[in-house]
């Protein structure tokens, strides 16, 4: 594109390295790091987080789709690894295998077809068998996991057994480890009859975030890490058993990759009992200084924040004054003083001494972090800073 568009996203280099070191540290030594960067590598953008993960000694992908690891794919060195966890159709088996693509298998059924597309190309596929222990999303049932180990020690020539795994639900939370626990004991179950079979894959893994930062008997060969690289902690409760493993009262460890910005596009001097944007959201109780910003509800500013949320400007916190519409909204800038049109707007991170953060979008609303961050429209241009 050659015009600018009305917003910017910029990823830090650095704190992406603090990010890979702290979980490193954490995960020690074994574990492959398995970076997640499904849903746009949530909302910072593929190309630009697969480069950076890479020049941070990463270099295993997890994506949730074949329309994503091919985007990894096109962005990716040569040797780094893409593993899909989620779907791929039928149609794509022989594209995956092609291009050395790890994909789960979760239905004994797909098996027959594996074997049969990877006999065609000439070409080893590379699968992980994903076992169901509770969380009744994918997973394949205890009765079909005998059956496909049979199958795989069979057709070893044509399918790489290279993983077994499964995904806990909902380990962040200290509340749900009476779920959880039996989920790792249903696991330990596969991983004995695999052990009875003499048939264990290279790859044992079922931590993602939560559980590779807090639960370290979850670690096994590889850490599948999504929200912890990019900065956020899983949950509270996460942070807290960090807190404690630390022995501190405080600690910030991980650092936020993304800062979100743009410029102020007019100001306004409006006067008392006037309205502002849309409807009666917001009629002015004194004379008032308004900026407006460039960008609304369709390039991922949510709505949520209509005359609840914050915007930095010159280093203060200006509030949201009236709805978000689909491409502007509006902010009281009466407290700050020689604002000017153009001026730098961060709309999430850090300006001088202030800082917005994604939970000050999602404490008003029902959003998730994740579902804020995900929803960051890919055409924002992003770019890396050192
Ligand atoms: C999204 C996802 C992860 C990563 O989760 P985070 O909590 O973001 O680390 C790991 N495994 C699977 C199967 C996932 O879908």
């Amino acid at each position: 594109m050659k015009v600018k568009h009305s917003s910017r996203i910029y990823l830090s280099q650095k704190a992406l390295k603090t990010n890979i070191n702290f979980i490193r540290k954490k995960v020690g030594q074994h574990p492959v790091i398995s970076a997640v960067v499904k849903a746009n590598a949530y909302g910072h953008g593929i190309p630009q987080m697969v480069k950076m993960l890479e020049k941070a000694g990463v270099n295993h992908f997890s994506v949730a789709s074949a329309f994503e690891a091919e985007e990894v794919l096109e962005s990716c060195a040569p040797g780094s690894r893409i593993m899909i966890m989620g779907i791929l159709y039928n149609e794509d088996i022989a594209w995956a295998i092609e291009h050395d693509i790890e994909f789960y298998v979760f239905d004994y059924n797909r098996l027959p077809l594996v074997l049969e597309k990877a006999k065609a190309l000439n070409k080893q596929a590379v699968i992980h068998l994903e076992v169901e222990t509770g969380t009744n999303r994918t997973g394949m049932d205890r009765k079909d996991i005998s059956k496909a180990i049979t199958f795989l020690k069979k057709h070893k020539k044509h399918i790489r057994f290279e993983g077994v795994c499964t995904h806990l639900g909902g380990v962040e939370s200290i509340g749900n480890q009476f779920k959880i626990q039996p989920q790792i004991v249903k696991f330990k179950e596969t991983l004995r009859e695999l052990k009875k079979k003499n048939f264990m894959p290279p790859f044992r893994h079922i931590a993602c975030s939560g559980a590779a930062l807090a639960f370290p008997d979850t670690h096994y060969d590889m850490v599948r890490v999504g929200v912890a690289i990019y900065g956020f902690w899983p949950s509270p409760d996460i942070y807290h058993l960090h807190l404690q493993d630390a022995g501190k009262m405080k600690d910030a460890p991980l650092k936020r990759v993304l800062t979100w910005k743009t410029d102020v596009m007019d100001i306004k001097h409006i006067k008392e009992g006037e309205f502002v944007g849309y409807g009666t959201a917001f009629q002015a109780t004194r004379n008032m200084d308004i900026a407006v910003i460039p960008l609304g509800y369709s390039n991922g500013y949510p709505r949520g924040q209509s005359n609840k949320g914050f915007v930095l400007i010159k280093g203060k916190k200006a509030p949201v004054v009236g709805l978000i519409n689909m491409n502007l909204f509006m902010v009281d800038i009466s407290h700050i003083t020689d604002v000017e049109i153009d001026d730098e707007v961060v709309l999430l991170g850090k300006q001088k001494n202030a800082v917005i953060r994604v939970s000050s979008f999602t404490n008003f609303t029902n959003l998730l972090n994740n579902e804020m961050l995900s929803r960051l429209p890919s055409a924002i241009p992003r770019k890396i800073i050192s």
